[in-house]
């Protein structure tokens, strides 16, 4: 039987607001049999697929996706909260579970035609995703592939970056 990584990840009711049951995968990242079978299950879904670059949603998207493109051999891109990325960038406003947000992309981090894999933590209502393969989409780049270790299905967040024709893969779930 595969291991089930929700028993690494640790959950945190009323944060960061009354009502939510934050899932916390600073449990996950912090313990070595955790943090190897994370990087090494979504390296296993993607080696045979082709990808040009990984590129992660800041933060802890970002724990992930220096692992992974390393191990897939390929380079890594950072998606940025506004104001972090030093160069020129392109930017996307988008709603998230708590409030509203604005994301950022180098606007030469990616050539036209190249093939992405977009990484985060956690997909809940999708939006952040959504930002993320929009930034990726208006360099003329397509996101290919999207991988979260955790989805909160309830919320929709993966039906709705499947229906945009892009595949979701997670790694456990929490109802
Ligand atoms: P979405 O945009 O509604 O899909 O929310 C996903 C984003 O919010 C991701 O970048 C997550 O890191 C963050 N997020 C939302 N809920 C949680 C949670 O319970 N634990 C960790 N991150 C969360």
């Amino acid at each position: 039987m595969q291991k089930d990584l929700r028993e690494f990840i640790r959950t945190i009711p009323d944060f960061p607001h009354k009502g939510i049951m934050f899932r916390d995968v600073t449990t996950l990242f912090g313990h070595p049999e955790g943090l190897r079978l994370t990087i090494e299950r979504i390296v296993d879904l993607f080696k045979d697929s082709n990808i040009d670059k990984v590129a992660a949603l800041e933060a802890r998207g970002f724990i992930l996706g220096g692992a992974v493109a390393r191990d897939l051999g390929v380079g890594f891109v950072p998606i940025r909260k506004a104001g972090k990325l030093p160069g020129k960038t392109i930017s996307e406003d988008y709603e998230l579970e708590y409030g509203k947000a604005t994301l950022e992309l180098h606007d030469d981090a990616l050539e036209a035609g190249e093939k992405v894999l977009l990484l985060d933590d956690l997909i809940a209502t999708g939006g952040t995703a959504e930002a993320g393969i929009k930034l990726v989409e208006r360099l003329g780049a397509q996101v290919t592939q999207s991988a979260f270790v955790i989805d909160l299905p309830d919320l929709g967040g993966a039906a709705k970056i499947e229906a945009m024709g892009i595949p979701v893969h997670v790694l456990c779930a929490f109802e």
